[in-house]
């Protein structure tokens, strides 16, 4: 019997983490503030297993039984009987040391408390527990079922067991975790949000429109798609408070999160999860 896993956050990448461990045969509880949004996570999951049934990587069966290890929960409470918790919840500093602090209370003594976070510091997200030991990144991409890595993150008090747990079942899921230190924005964001930022910044001062500069960046530098449709996958909002951090932590006025960015998701264009970034969806 496959250790439980709770999921905290039903949203882009909690639905994601859900349908991988799902999928990899453990029992998952999806647990979200919001029904609507566990609604629509678990549509998404049942969408991207069609697709992948389509596509012939899994058969029916597997699709079944993926979903009936599925079981939603509106309540942090439901993440008592979990061996890994792992959060995936809005990136907001404060709402995170809230969930920490709660799942501290609410965990088995012996349970990992993992995050997805993108760049909030795992050494002060553990700081909210007396379980600083048992604390780790999580580090998943976007979309998971698809891409390959997760980056695990050691806070400052991780031990060297928790860390070879979600090492061990990151491989179970078939990903390749990498181990990185914990600083503003760990290896993957710290490199990448610069790039989005200033690819914003081409944009803010007209030295391209998004078509052209993620066609440069494409064509020119062999990326799978251009910085401005990734930022617009990421999700605005989540790219600001990315760069808000790296700002902060790092002290350094490069991370500064360029003003249309700002101004995009003061408006509410948060990319493709609200129909409009710096592209328009359907
Ligand atoms: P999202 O906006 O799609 O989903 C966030 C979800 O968290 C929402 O459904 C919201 O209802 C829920 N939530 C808010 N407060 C909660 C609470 N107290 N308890 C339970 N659920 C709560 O965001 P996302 O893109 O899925 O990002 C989630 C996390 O993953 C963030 O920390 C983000 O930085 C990180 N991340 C995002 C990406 C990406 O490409 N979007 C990639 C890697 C990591």
């Amino acid at each position: 019997m496959a250790e439980r896993i709770a999921v905290v956050g039903a949203g882009q990448m909690g639905n994601g983490i859900a349908h991988v461990f799902a999928h990899a045969s453990f029992p998952v509880t999806m647990i979200d503030v919001s029904q609507d949004a566990l609604n629509r996570g678990k549509a998404t999951i049942e969408k991207n297993l069609d697709r992948q049934l389509k596509k012939g990587t899994i058969d029916q069966a597997a699709k079944d039984a993926t979903l009936s290890r599925l079981t939603l929960a509106t309540d942090l409470s439901a993440a008592r009987e979990a061996s890994l918790i792992i959060e995936a919840a809005t990136e907001n500093v404060a709402l995170k040391y809230k969930i920490f602090a709660d799942l501290d209370k609410i965990a088995k003594p012996d349970a990992i408390l993992a995050t997805n976070t993108s760049s909030i510091s795992i050494t002060e997200i553990a700081a909210q527990t007396g379980r600083p030991e048992k604390v780790v990144g999580m580090h998943f991409m976007n979309p998971v079922p698809v891409m390959q890595l997760v980056e695990i993150i050691r806070g400052l008090a991780t031990s060297d067991e928790t860390t070879a747990t979600v090492v061990g079942l990151a491989t179970r899921l078939g990903k390749t975790p990498v181990e990185v230190n914990d600083y503003p924005g760990f290896v993957a964001n710290r490199i990448l949000m610069p790039m989005i930022n200033e690819a914003v910044y081409c944009v803010m001062e007209g030295v391209g429109t998004p078509e052209a500069i993620d066609t440069v960046m494409k064509l020119g530098m062999n990326h799978p798609m251009g910085p401005l449709t990734l930022a617009d996958f990421i999700g605005l909002d989540t790219c600001v408070a990315i760069l808000e951090v790296m700002h902060k932590g790092l002290g350094d006025p490069k991370y500064r999160p360029c003003p249309l960015l700002r101004k995009y998701v003061a408006a509410g264009w948060l990319g493709r999860k609200s129909g409009r970034g710096f592209y328009k969806y359907a």
